[in-house]
């Protein structure tokens, strides 16, 4: 192959979201078993017509799956959050799980009174599993410290557990469709109710649109909602306050906000 026709061929794959190098060899993820694609969801059944004349296998019955219903399902089957895991793990119907290198569940600590929903993994966050480990991430550290908060905190009151809205990567970390949003939510809520927090933090407008099915995060901001019988903050996501700094003023109140909360409600928001 010349250079040219390379070059090509590298840039549809970019183009197609295969934008880095995983490994030296190829894995052809239509070959797992349990990576079915949402294209074939449809599950055809073929029989094969008996009559020779007629040999070409027949079409005959067409089965749409619900896949928000199974998601449900799966969810509502789980009665931990190992379980929940495992369920998410081997749910076929989200077909970014194929172009993830990892699920990414959570993060922190399971039980701690603020549990923070993020929006889905990053490049970083694929690559070691774990939410909010890039940039945004670093931000998302500094800006939970500054109200006495912290992932590696052992007790509930001082940690945060994280999840995203989506476990796996989207292609080029473009935004969660509402599809995505809609099969995963089941899982999300589960999470949630499996968690036990006092409040939960939206960072961004798909955990706005999960949890509170609205979506412009800089008019929700600020502002206490509920969602799952909880107290919800929503605020500015941190990859957004690193790209608008001035929205950090904003951000800071809202944070307060929470640490109040937090301090007047003592054992729970
Ligand atoms: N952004 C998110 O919303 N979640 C992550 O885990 C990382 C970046």
């Amino acid at each position: 192959m010349d250079h040219r026709s390379a070059r090509a061929l590298l840039e549809w794959h970019i183009d197609l979201g295969a934008d880095e190098c995983i490994q030296d060899s190829p894995i052809n993820r239509y070959e797992m078993p349990d990576t079915a694609p949402v294209s074939i969801r449809k599950a055809a059944q073929v029989v094969p017509d008996p009559s020779p004349a007629q040999a070409r296998p027949q079409i005959v019955a067409m089965a749409q799956v619900d896949t928000v219903a199974e998601a449900r399902r799966a969810a509502q089957s789980a009665p931990d959050l190992a379980a929940l895991q495992a369920a998410l793990a081997a749910f076929p119907h989200c077909d970014l799980r194929r172009g993830a290198r990892n699920l990414v569940f959570a993060g922190g600590l399971p039980g701690a009174r603020v549990m923070v929903v993020g929006e889905a993994p990053g490049r970083d966050e694929d690559q070691e599993g774990q939410p909010f480990v890039g940039a945004a991430g670093q931000l998302f550290d500094r800006m939970l410290g500054a109200i006495g908060l912290a992932r590696d905190a052992t007790e509930p009151d001082q940690a945060v557990y994280i999840t995203n809205v989506l476990p796996w990567r989207p292609p080029q970390n473009r935004d969660p469709v509402a599809d995505e949003i809609d099969m995963m939510r089941p899982f999300l809520e589960r999470h949630i109710t499996l968690a036990k927090p006092d409040l939960l933090i939206l960072m961004g407008n798909a955990a706005c649109e999960a949890l509170l099915q609205r979506k412009s995060i800089m008019r929700l901001r600020g502002t206490w909602g509920e969602a799952l019988g909880l107290p919800v903050m929503p605020m500015a996501h941190p990859a957004y306050l690193l790209r608008n700094p001035a929205a950090k003023r904003e951000a800071w109140a809202d944070l307060l906000e929470v640490r109040a909360r937090l301090d007047q409600a003592g054992g729970s928001a």
